[in-house]
């Protein structure tokens, strides 16, 4: 690895890029224009305001996310299925439903959010970081 690419990898590290959703290939532009929890909803911006990429790589792209929301909600309720067994020993099927359904409203947003993060970061072909995207000035950007 080059030394300016290390440079910008401590800069702008993979972690919390991440979390903050930030472009994948730039890792400064955000990919969404709000908040995660809101009476808005959620808006994904059409490309990264700082080197341009494009997040909607083709018409329809984000339809993958859908699923892997579908797979991230049912890891969580799995997930709060054994932890309320657990905790409360309740043979009641009311509370179950009531706990898990409560779970999937309120984790929603960060699902969708996230599940998108996830294909763009992850499960994307061709898409990486570029750290000479991640400077203040990246070729291609026009100066402004
Ligand atoms: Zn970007």
């Amino acid at each position: 690895m080059e030394k300016s690419t290390i440079e910008a990898e401590k800069k702008y590290p993979l972690w919390p890029a991440f979390i903050h959703s930030k472009c994948p290939r730039c890792r400064r532009g955000p990919m969404f224009g709000n908040k995660m929890y809101g009476f808005h909803g959620q808006t994904m911006l059409k490309t990264c305001n700082h080197c341009g990429l494009t997040y909607e790589i083709e018409t329809g792209y984000f339809y993958v996310a859908m699923l892997l929301s579908y797979a991230m909600n049912v890891a969580e309720m799995a997930t709060v299925a054994v932890a309320l067994s657990v905790l409360s020993g309740s043979n009641n099927p009311w509370l179950y439903c009531g706990v898990i359904l409560l779970f999937a409203f309120i984790l929603s947003p960060f699902n969708f959010r996230y599940s998108r993060v996830i294909l763009l970061y992850w499960l994307t072909p061709g898409l990486h970081y570029h750290p000479e995207l991640s400077e203040d000035n990246p070729e291609g950007q026009q100066a402004q």
